[in-house]
């Protein structure tokens, strides 16, 4: 009997441990579902709170609202709710920080009374002067003084060197009309950084000039027409331009020293009287940025938070 009783004993004692363990088991697989949960619930927020400020930044600093506003509203199309995010501008409206809760309801922790997980997300992203670019058009405006909305001549005609036999034209990927009225109509694609050594394009290029502009401005039709108060991202009429220096005239060179971005807004005369005017604008594009840079208002984004 007794034989038997130590039997019995044990089977109770491993039904019990073995129940034990299934709680223990059950426990952990019901944790490790709402904790997969809970990661799956943050990764979304993370993602949409980062592209909203991507989003947004790039209308700093000069449009601090519609930065804001697009912020907003991309968080809002990537499914957070209005009452889950907040945006902050700061750092005289370069930066642009995001942050956003969510609460998600728990399955298995509720046997623990938690019904709710909180995850949260931040993100910050801010504008940085440009230093190196793609899409810059072959012309080269010297290094000056420029207020926002300044009229500024982008490709000189006779009578107005910097150098003689420069009219402001740039060969970039080469020399030739064909190469540079091409740079003007679809951009030059390969990288410029700031200290490049461009080599000028020497001559004139009166016709190759007036039909690049023509097709840049005729190719806004953006409705009401594009102004430098107002103008639509991606605008065939935004021209990225290398700000130079022409430290030795006849070097057959200029060195870039910065960028800034112009709305084209004129062209006009033929041969000697050909040139080129763009009104200065703040601008956004994609780009490497040095923060030790002043630069002449062409930013580019990144997050830094
Ligand atoms: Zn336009």
């Amino acid at each position: 009997m007794r034989l038997f009783g130590k039997v019995a004993n044990e089977k109770g004692n491993v039904l019990a441990m073995t129940a034990m363990a299934m709680v223990f088991l059950l426990g952990c697989a019901a944790i490790s579902l709402d904790v997969g949960l809970l990661y799956i619930e943050r990764v979304r927020i993370v993602n949409a709170i980062d592209s909203a400020v991507l989003a947004g930044v790039q209308h700093l600093p000069n449009r601090p609202e519609l930065a804001l506003q697009t912020a907003a509203s991309y968080a809002q199309m990537n499914d957070l709710q209005v009452d889950e995010f907040q945006f902050q501008l700061s750092d005289s409206n370069f930066s642009l920080t995001g942050q956003a809760e969510r609460e998600v309801p728990l399955h298995f922790a509720r046997i623990f009374n938690q019904e709710l997980g909180l995850v949260k997300a931040r993100a910050s992203a801010r504008v940085a002067s440009t230093s190196a670019v793609n899409g810059v058009v072959p012309f080269g405006v010297s290094e000056g003084n420029y207020q926002f909305g300044d009229l500024v001549i982008l490709k000189r005609g006779a009578g107005s060197f910097i150098s003689p036999g420069w009219y402001g034209c740039l060969a970039l990927g080469g020399t030739g009309a064909d190469i540079y009225e091409k740079n003007i109509k679809f951009c030059y694609n390969d990288r410029v950084s700031i200290g490049d050594f461009i080599p000028i394009e020497t001559g004139n290029m009166s016709g190759p000039t007036t039909f690049g502009i023509k097709y840049r401005i005729d190719n806004c039709q953006h409705t009401p027409r594009c102004t430098i108060n107002s103008f639509v991202d991606g605008c065939s009429r935004i021209l990225i331009v290398p700000i130079v220096r022409v430290s030795e005239p006849d070097s057959g060179s200029v060195q870039v020293v910065n960028f800034a971005a112009f709305l084209a807004s004129n062209y006009i005369g033929n041969g000697n009287e050909n040139a080129v005017e763009g009104a200065f604008v703040r601008y956004v594009v994609p780009g490497e940025i040095d923060d030790r840079i002043s630069g002449y208002g062409l930013y580019s984004s990144y997050l830094y938070e």
